[in-house]
Formats: structure tokens, sequence, C-alpha cells
């Protein structure tokens, strides 16, 4: 019998090879940072052979420093960065530029061109469940084909074809037999119609992107080829982008389920199950894990640019504490933030205001206001926002949200899982196992090859979680989330003549 489950995180700054055993705890772990590369301001690269090189030391080493026998591992579940892009030879798996990840900013102004079409906007959320913005790789790919040399007739002849980062390591590993990519990757390229789960035909025509670059689609638990480690044939058998992978892993297998992930941004997912919920609050609709023989499954999603990154800005530039740990005790040793709000809208604001020119803001300083307090602000800064999400959804639901499941960095900050508690009315569940991202590829490929049996095992795994109750007042509530709405308007403010 197997022994493991093995799970390739391919995250936006590093690589990381888990080894999982059949209770769900983590074995082995190894990581690899690989390099940002930055051409100009607003554009972000990656190299695709760096990060498949960064993968393959991760490999190794996790398997050797452990004494890890690769015949022990029954498969293998990818996650991912999502939306970032690469364009590659089909026949030679070499990249013809860097993958533009998703943080890039170059297609900003086309972006901003096509939002003046307001019919092709509304074709675009009712059918991609997204909102036009360069953050999604359709525009990426336009770029690549009409700014690379020899790029559009490469495209043309069918030599070069597009994949996200899951497509790329998934076509390496497996020595270019499999051009896939799941429906939650595809979910976020704006090229995937949401309801028929099949590329958009005019979405491709409109981007100008031959159907035959695109991989084929597959659900998330499918066995879609093998990966040769070191002479042993392992099934590659799970993909799900990061954040529906941290959903699965987070056990939110049911209908209104709700997790958000803490790190330098936060990312707050709510199953609705086979429905999408269009939204009024400029909320994305995308594609939840989906297996095989299942019929479609949804997500609402809101994000937060600027959650933990909060933290390193106090550490980096504020220079008022030494490490991201440092915030919790520092928050604890004030009563409050006597009045003072931190609005961290570094690079606008996300849902549910969407602007982007909305700047930084602190209001409320007094003469007696000091470190702690703006510690403590800063870090309820990163509950607020998460609860601007959570209201959204739950006006758009019709209803309240008793739980929120929590991982990720910032998740273990004891004091802003309080608060976020106390300023959203709700119980936090913090799970023990902080790598949800990584576990719920790995909960895939298990249950793909029948290492585990189904989801009632999972979430038996998944095991009993930190409680954060409710502990203020309805009055205080109401009057902290006036406080900063104020402050809001205020970051607001800036965008005025
Ligand atoms: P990512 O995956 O986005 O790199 P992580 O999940 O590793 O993020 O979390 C890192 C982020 O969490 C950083 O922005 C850091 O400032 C923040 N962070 C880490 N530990 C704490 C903590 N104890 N309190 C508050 N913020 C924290």
């Amino acid at each position: 019998m197997k022994k493991y489950i093995m799970s390739l995180d391919l995250g936006t700054t590093s690589v990381r090879a888990i080894v999982f055993d059949r209770r769900g705890n983590i074995v082995a772990l190894s990581q690899k940072e690989f390099t940002q590369i930055y051409p100009k301001a607003g554009f972000v690269e990656h190299n695709p052979l760096e990060i498949y090189s960064a993968l393959l030391t991760s490999i190794t080493e996790v398997l050797t420093l452990n004494s890890i026998n690769p015949e022990d591992i029954a498969g293998i579940g990818i996650t991912n960065q999502r939306e970032t892009t690469v364009c590659f030879d089909r026949n030679t798996g070499i990249p013809i530029y860097n993958a533009i990840v998703w943080q890039c900013r170059r297609t900003a102004r086309y972006c901003e061109e096509l939002k003046k079409d307001e019919a092709l906007c509304e074709y675009i959320k009712e059918n991609t469940g997204l909102i036009v913005d360069a953050y999604f790789s359709a525009t990426k790919i336009k770029w690549i084909l009409e700014n690379v040399d020899g790029a559009a007739n490469k495209a043309k002849s069918g030599d070069l074809v597009f994949g996200t980062i899951d497509t790329y390591i998934i076509w390496k590993l497996t020595g270019g037999k499999a051009f896939v990519t799941d429906y939650t990757n595809a979910s976020r390229t704006m090229l995937l119609n949401i309801k028929s789960l099949s590329w958009d035909e005019k979405l491709l025509n409109v981007f100008g992107i031959p159907k035959s670059m695109m991989p084929r689609l597959v659900a998330c638990d499918e066995q879609v080829g093998f990966a040769d480690i070191e002479g042993v044939k392992i099934p590659v058998c799970g993909i799900a982008g990061d954040q529906q992978s941290a959903l699965f892993g987070q056990g939110c297998f049911e209908n209104g389920d709700v997790k958000c992930t803490y790190g330098t941004g936060c990312f707050l997912l709510m199953n609705t199950g086979e429905k999408i919920i269009k939204s009024e609050h400029n909320l994305l609709n995308t594609v939840a894990v989906t297996r095989k023989g299942e019929k479609p499954q949804y997500a609402t999603e809101g994000s937060v640019f600027v959650g933990g990154a909060v933290v390193q800005w106090l550490r980096d530039e504020l220079k008022i504490v030494s490490s991201a740990e440092k915030t919790e005790e520092a928050a604890k040793k004030v009563n409050d933030t006597a009045g003072v709000y931190i609005v961290p809208a570094f690079a606008g604001l996300g849902a549910p205001y969407w602007n982007m020119f909305a700047r930084g803001t602190i209001i409320g300083i007094t003469r007696g206001t000091g470190r702690n307090h703006i510690i403590r602000a800063a870090l309820e800064s990163i509950a607020f926002q998460t609860n601007d999400l959570i209201s959204a959804l739950e006006s758009e639901n019709k209803s309240k949200i008793k739980t929120l499941t929590v991982d990720g960095g910032a998740s273990k900050n004891s004091f802003l899982m309080q608060f976020q508690a106390d300023i959203s009315d709700l119980t936090v569940l913090r799970r023990k196992n902080a790598e949800a991202t990584a576990l719920g590829a790995a909960f895939l490929a298990g249950l793909s090859v029948g290492f585990w049996k189904d989801k009632n095992e999972l979430l038996k795994l998944l095991g009993k979680s930190d409680e954060f109750k409710v502990k203020i007042s309805e009055e205080e509530r109401i009057n902290r989330i006036k406080g900063w709405s104020k402050a809001v308007k205020a970051a607001l403010i800036i965008t005025e003549e």
C-alpha cells in the first residue's frame, strides 16, 4: 500500500514540494524561491524554465533529504499561482517569452479601452464571471502575440500554445504528453465560458487567439499523465488554482462554506455549489473544484490587495516593528486604536469599491497616538477590508455567514482573528494545518487514485480547529464599522479633482 501523496505548490515567489501521509499530515517539505523579473515599471515576469528547475530541485530534495522512496507516492497534485501566462512551443516546450505574471499591469491601458465597450464587458461578466482587468490571462496572451517576434505566425501554424503555470509544469513533468488545464485555472483566463466549461469562441476571436493554442480542459481530479520521478512513473491526478485549492483544502465542500486566506493579500471565497450568483458588488464568479462526472461547481471570490502586506510595510518602511509576529503583542498592549484608522489602499481599493486611484490614509491621529495604536490599526485594517467582502457576500446571498475558515501567514495572528470574529459577527475557525492550498491539491490527487475514499474522510483528517467567537457588543461593532467607512471615504477623496 502506497504511503504518500505529493503536492506541488507553484506559488508566485516560490515553489514547494510537500509530501502528505494518509492522515493528511505533512511528512516533508522543500521550498525554492525563484527570480522576480521587473523589466520596467508595472511589468512583472517569471522565467518558466527557472520555475521548472526550482521545482525539480524541490522534488529531489524532499525525497532524498527525507529518505522517501518515490515508489511510495500514490499520486501528485498540482496547485499554482493563477492567471500567469506562458506561451511555448508545442514541440520543444521552450517558452517564446517569459511568463507574464498576474500582477503585471502591462495591458492595463488596453483594458481601459475595452471597458468602453459596455456590451463586451457585460458579455465577459455574464460568461466568464470576471471583470475586464489586466490581471487575467486573455490580454497577456494578446500582448505576446502582438509584441514577440514571430509569435503570431507561430500561433497561426499551430506550433505556439498557451498555458497557465499548471499547464506548463504538467507539460514538462509528463515529457510533453499532457497539454491540459483544469476548470479552476481556466476560469481565470477570461476565455472560459463558465456555464458550458468550454473555451469561449467569441472571446478567443475578440482577443485574436487561435483555438489551437488552448490546452485541453480537464476535471480537477482527472489523471492527466505520469511524471517520471527518479525512474518511477507517478500519476499526475489533481489540479486546482491556488485559491480554489485552498477552499477545497479547508474542507469548504458545501454550498455556503466560506474561507479566507490571509497572505500578502487576502482572498475570500464562498462555495456557491451549482449556482452562479451574479454579483452587484463587483465580486467575481469563478469555477470551484469540479470533479469527474460532477456538475460544474462555483464560488464567489473577492480579494483585498493589501492584507499581510500592511504588516510588511510597518516592518520595512515605517520600521516600527521588527517582525510580523511581534505585531500581535504590540496590538494587545493598548485597549483600542484610540480612534485611529488606517486604510492601506497603497495601490487602489478592490471589491467592493474597485477604485484604482484611491490611496492609503491614516485618520484620527491625536497627540496621544503611539506606535501600538498604529500597529493595532494596521492589523484591524486587514479585518475591516475582509469584512467589507463578507458584507457584500452576505447581502448578495441574502444570508448571514456564521463561520469563516482561515489560513495563510497572517491567520497565525490571534489578535487579528479575534478582531475578524468581532467585526464580522461570526466564528473564525483556524485549522491546525496551515497549508490549505497544498492540501487541497493533495486531497484531489488522493481522491483520484483512491488513496482517500471520500469527502467525509477528508473532513475527519482536518480535525479540530482553534475557534474565535464574537466578544464585542453589537453597538461597538456598528460604531467601529462607521469609523472605518469614514476612513475609506477619506481614502477615496484623493481621487477627486
Ligand atoms: P504569501 O503566500 O502571499 O506570500 P503567506 O501566507 O506566506 O503569504 O503570509 C505572509 C504574509 O503574512 C506577509 O505579508 C506577512 O506580513 C504576514 N504575516 C505573517 N505572519 C504574521 C503575523 N503573525 N501577524 C500578522 N501578519 C503576519
